[in-house]
């Protein structure tokens, strides 16, 4: 934390102040429908900030239209809970988590310049030891940050919750919000949530006894906070700075750092940019250049055309950096990465948000790990993973020895964002008359064919395709990379389906028994032979399956192969939706110990369909080969309208017969 602010400072620019005046407001509280409303303003102002929902506005304006005139009171401060004491006495932000997203709790602000990441990630170290029963309850997140970040800093952490499975994470209302808006033109918004910033934030119950409200409160203090560096495979294994290095050594990883690359949807703000770019400045001040390959990909057009002009874009290029084109690019693999022996292995670090294995270059041998874009820059200028920048020097081209100084940020542009051409086509007022004429032999692109509705009946004899073991995440599912270009073809992409999972029976990966043959063969190509033959499958899935990308592809290429039902021992939750919308079976063993009874030979099949509802298990019978049987309790999330989806063989199927209806 930065030594001037006293951690209970107000931002002078921030006109919800300090604690103290925060709590000391009258916060409105009361019926539970009125506190929907306020949700969902709070999720549609933070959606706008992350740029991810465009409906925010109406739905701001809706909160308002419906919301109570507010008696005008001043009540004195209740006390507070002794946990947010640390707050007033210089500790820093606490951040809770519940599992019921309505009970909401935004905080004060007090200013501090420490890197969203690090918060993250240390957030997200702590969320990974909480026992697993208050993960698995976490059905939806609320992330209650008592500091002032930036809207963008805000964003990252908010992006990031779904890796612990968050539906949602939220912060309150706050004047960064509101500079935000203003500042990339949505003035109009910004003056909509200013309006009714009352109720963008906690009742006052809420802070008195947090305990009371969320299922756990964690406290962070950003005063010992270091900086994070999460991996290899997986963005949920923290290592604190001071720790990586011996981590690198004990776990033999590669030492010497290949590429470092910054950037992503979530990790390319100005700020981020900024503060990547006084580190390469101070590489250029004291005669250091990048020792690894150094790539930087801008989140948005208009953050390249900003930062191009304040220069930022020139000073990576003076170290070496190379700019690639504005878009995901090599978090999902899309890049040239050089490397003389793909099989070799080799460390990459990011700013993206994830590094499942293979994901960022398509290759197994690659550990990538992740960290904030500013300590993703100063690897790139070490080139060696066992560098610590907070304490060890680096040799400079004068054979000096130089040390890194904290970096720097700007949150916003002081001469406001610009661009030229943002990219956006927008749609035909009326698309009514727009025809979608796709060439026929196209490899890259192909029209969808509506899913076949449930036949009404349980589903019999279907095959097993695959019991996957342990990690499965959408990309191991659905591999991205070189497969991407399929995405506007259904069929085609569909030859990566679940390549990348484990089979529980070899241990091998893409190489399942085809039950029809009794050869072993690539996945998608034994879903193939099953759907050829007018047969049915059912893939079998451990823990946390579907975790990671809330990729769609997951979700629909197993559909379109002709699996009918996903069993696993329980799901990430939002490919757990994504199955639901594609009118699959998304099931989950009552007792996680039946998915040992699955066996390679299983003939299956899902009972108890005709009376399919809300909170009834469904039953798995299955059919060894040595004749016998056995019944396995299946329970299920799905709620009435994720039944019609079901029944109509997916959600876009009963929209479609709506929009024909009226
Ligand atoms: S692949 Fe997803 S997480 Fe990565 S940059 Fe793109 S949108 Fe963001």
């Amino acid at each position: 934390m930065n030594e001037e602010m006293k951690p209970n400072e107000a931002d002078s620019n921030d006109p919800l102040g300090n604690t103290d005046e925060l709590i000391s407001q009258e916060i409105p509280h009361g019926v539970d429908r009125r506190s929907f409303l306020i949700r969902s303003a709070v999720g549609g102002a933070a959606a706008v900030m992350t740029g991810n929902i465009i409906s925010a506005h109406e739905r701001i304006e809706k909160a308002v239209a419906t919301l109570p005139v507010l008696p005008q009171q001043s009540t004195s401060a209740p006390p507070l809970d002794p946990k947010l004491n640390v707050v007033q006495k210089g500790k820093g932000p606490v951040l809770t988590t519940v599992d019921e997203f309505y009970k909401v709790g935004p905080g004060p602000s007090s200013s501090h310049t420490i890197g969203p990441m690090r918060i993250t990630y240390d957030f997200y170290q702590r969320c990974t030891k909480l026992p697993a029963d208050k993960l698995n309850r976490a059905t939806a997140l609320q992330v209650n940050l008592f500091g002032s970040l930036s809207a963008t800093g805000k964003g990252t952490i908010c992006n990031m919750g779904a890796e612990i499975g968050a539906t949602c994470s939220i912060f309150a209302y706050d004047e960064k919000m509101s500079a935000y808006l203003k500042a990339t033109g949505r003035e109009e918004v910004a003056a909509l949530a200013d309006g009714i910033r009352d109720y963008l934030r906690p009742d006052k119950e809420v802070y008195a006894n947090p305990e009371k409200y969320y299922d756990q409160v964690i406290e962070i203090d950003l005063d010992e906070l270091e900086p994070y560096v999460n991996g290899p495979f997986t963005p949920d294994l923290a290592w604190p700075i001071s720790k990586f290095a011996e981590a690198v050594k004990a776990n033999s990883w590669p030492e010497r750092l290949e590429v470092a690359l910054i950037g992503s949807c979530t990790n390319s703000s100005y700020e981020d940019i900024s503060r990547s770019a006084s580190l390469a400045q101070q590489a250029i001040d004291k005669n250091l250049k990048t020792k690894a390959e150094f790539t930087i990909t801008p989140g948005s057009e208009q953050v390249r055309h900003t930062i191009e002009k304040d220069g930022f874009l020139k000073t990576f290029d003076k170290i070496g950096g190379i700019v690639l084109a504005n878009a995901c690019g090599p978090c999902i693999g899309q890049w040239a990465r050089h490397i003389d022996d793909p099989n070799r292995k080799n460390s990459i670090i990011t700013s993206f948000n994830r590094n499942f294995a293979k994901r960022n270059d398509g290759l197994a041998a690659t550990h990538a790990f992740v960290a904030s874009p500013e300590i993703v820059t100063a690897f790139a200028i070490a080139g060696s993973l066992t560098f610590n920048p907070l304490k060890d020097t680096l040799k400079n081209e004068k054979g000096e020895d130089v040390m890194l100084d904290e970096p720097t940020g700007v949150e916003l542009p002081p001469k406001g964002f610009s661009v030229e051409d943002a990219g956006y086509q927008a749609p035909a007022k009326d698309g009514r008359g727009v025809q979608v004429v796709v060439k026929p032999e196209s490899q890259r692109l192909e029209l969808l064919a509506p899913f076949a509705a449930w036949e009404g009946v349980d589903l019999k004899g279907l095959k097993l395709l695959i019991k996957a073991k342990g990690k499965c995440t959408t990309d191991h599912i659905s591999m991205a990379g070189p497969w991407l270009k399929f995405r506007g073809h259904l069929d085609n992409i569909s030859n990566n389906m679940l390549i990348g999972a484990v089979n529980f029976f070899n241990e091998k990966t893409d190489s399942v028994k085809n039950q029809l043959t009794g050869e072993y063969g690539p996945v998608p190509a034994t879903a193939r032979a099953y759907k050829a033959a007018g047969i049915g499958s059912v893939v079998v899935g451990d823990e946390n399956y579907g975790e990671g990308s809330s990729r769609e592809h997951a979700a629909m290429e197993p559909r379109h192969l002709g699996v009918r039902a996903i069993v696993v021992r329980s799901f990430a939750r939002i490919h757990e939706t994504n199955l639901k919308k594609q009118g699959m079976l998304a099931l989950t063993f009552a007792n996680k110990e039946d998915y040992d009874k699955v066996k390679e030979d299983d003939s299956i099949d899902i009972t108890g369909l005709k009376a399919f509802a809300p909170g009834l298990p469904l039953t798995m019978v299955l059919n060894h080969a040595d004749g016998s049987k056995e019944l396995v309790t299946l329970n299920h999330t799905y709620n009435e309208p994720q039944i019609e989806w079901f029944i109509a063989g997916g959600a876009l199927n009963v929209i479609r017969a709506a929009v024909a209806k009226n």
